[in-house]
């Protein structure tokens, strides 16, 4: 599945009232919907979706974050999506991020940084799977 990516709309977005400015940026982009929901991590879930991190000093922080508020999970559609994807939401500290992309315009630090992107196509598919069962991805 090399042309599908995963996101979530982070709850510092969700917060701030950035949904639905964040999810039009990714439709003028190109993407298509193929799976969306608005929901809440608990920590243990947050946990375990991040548990690649788990050794690293920041993970504590992350689930905190993650869990602290509601958030919109979504698997996109497009040609190279994963890759055309994170150019989209620019460098992970916002600080560091290109003009125009979503974190330049919408994260306020290296934590709080509005939206998840997957990394490859095979975590794409992981984390699409996380949070939507086949019959749910169109
Ligand atoms: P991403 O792929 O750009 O999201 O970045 P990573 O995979 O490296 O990190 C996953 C997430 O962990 C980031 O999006 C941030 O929310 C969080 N994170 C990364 N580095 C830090 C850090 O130094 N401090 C805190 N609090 N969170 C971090």
């Amino acid at each position: 599945m090399s042309n599908r990516t995963f996101t979530m709309i982070k709850p510092d977005a969700t917060a701030k009232g950035n949904t639905g400015a964040i999810l039009s940026m990714i439709n003028a982009a190109g993407f298509r919907i193929v799976a969306m929901k608005m929901t809440k991590l608990s920590k243990e879930k947050a946990g375990e979706f991040y548990a690649v991190h788990a050794a690293r000093p920041f993970y504590g922080e992350l689930v905190e974050f993650m869990s602290s508020g509601p958030i919109t999970a979504a698997i996109l559609e497009k040609d190279n999506a994963v890759e055309d994807f994170r150019k989209l939401i620019g460098a992970t500290n916002p600080a560091e991020a290109a003009e125009g992309t979503i974190r330049k315009l919408y994260a306020a630090s290296i934590g709080e940084n509005a939206v998840h992107g997957s990394d490859s196509n095979e975590n794409a598919a992981i984390e699409g799977d996380f949070f939507f069962s086949k019959l749910e991805q169109f």
